[in-house]
């Protein structure tokens, strides 16, 4: 398994943005891949689960913590900071907090200070353990306040509450992605993610692991065709929340036989534990992307899964 010229830098202990003249993101794979339209892109991190950039992303790399200002004059603004996987945003809930909200304010006022239109990168978790079915960007959602996910997924409403708060309050031009899950190239092997995991641990010869029974489901989008909807929704004119995902949905059980049969055949499935609060099922309805702004998933789960085995 290989993760290139990368390696892994966990000791900072900010929780991070990136921005591009343009930017900011906690997310490699996302955020390396982000260099829209002959813009010079900017990224501001903190390194705190992402694997460090390669020298050959053209980012301009800065290093520091939303959670505390920052300025610099840029026409737009992405806020991809914070820790997506559960197991790393459990581990700091306080820190994931203060990155969603804090960090999201400090981002929403470096935008209005430097007039640049602000992109909140929010997430389809806001949906909770939805009782809509796939979920449209109107359905309020599901959430437990008090559980484990809800540092994210809590943290993540506050900061699309704060963003249309400055749209209507200080006129502030405002763009909001709701991000189903996402992999791809790039990602980091112990980012604890389903996808991921079950790939590491297929190349390792280990058993893949599902929490619980594996009945759940997720609809998986490969990393490229987000950064297109990023691109797309910045540069559109729907100031409404989007969601950008691939509705192609799975189980986490057909997952693990796919993985286990485009992988290595011999490795067993076992069930774990089930997670706290864990989602039963989301499948994004893509209608008002497509209508809105004419984006929609170029690429197969299939497709992903070979290039994101190829990257490990
Ligand atoms: N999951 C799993 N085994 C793993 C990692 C995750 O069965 O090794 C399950 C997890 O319980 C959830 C789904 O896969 O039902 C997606 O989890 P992930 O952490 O990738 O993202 P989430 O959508 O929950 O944020």
């Amino acid at each position: 398994m290989s993760t290139g010229a990368n390696h892994v830098r966990e000791e900072r202990t900010a929780a991070a943005p990136e921005i591009i003249n343009k930017v900011t993101s906690n997310n490699n794979s996302t955020s390396s891949s982000l260099q829209p339209n002959g813009h010079e892109p900017r990224t501001v991190y903190d390194l705190l689960f992402t694997l460090s950039p390669d020298v050959d992303t053209g980012l301009e790399i800065v290093e520091h913590d939303v959670i505390h200002p920052y300025f610099a004059q840029v026409d737009q603004v992405f806020p991809l900071a914070c820790p997506a996987s559960p197991p790393h945003y459990q581990k700091d809930p306080v820190k994931t907090i203060e990155t969603c909200t804090l960090g999201t304010l400090n981002m929403l006022r470096l935008a209005q200070k430097a007039n640049a239109r602000f992109m909140l990168v929010s997430t389809s978790e806001i949906y909770g353990d939805p009782l809509e079915h796939p979920q449209k960007e109107t359905y309020w959602g599901n959430c437990n306040p008090i559980g484990p996910r809800a540092c994210y997924d809590e943290g993540k409403r506050l900061a699309e509450t704060l963003t249309y708060a400055f749209a209507t309050a200080r006129s502030l031009q405002v763009r909001v992605v709701r991000p189903f899950n996402t992999f791809g190239p790039r990602m980091n092997p112990n980012d604890g993610r389903v996808v991921s995991n079950f790939i590491t641990q297929a190349l390792r010869g280990d058993d893949l692991t599902i929490y619980g029974e594996g009945e759940q489901t997720r609809s998986f989008q490969y990393v490229p065709d987000l950064v297109d909807g990023f691109v797309a929704v910045m540069e559109g004119d729907c100031a409404e929340p989007i969601n950008l995902g691939n509705p192609e949905e799975y189980t986490v059980r057909e997952l693990a036989e796919m993985v286990r049969r485009s992988v290595n055949e011999k490795v067993r499935i076992v069930n774990k534990d089930a997670n706290v609060d864990d989602p039963q099922k989301r499948k994004p309805d893509i209608s008002r992307a497509k209508e809105r702004v004419g984006w929609q998933p170029r690429h197969s789960f299939k497709y992903g899964l070979e290039k994101t085995v190829e990257f490990f």
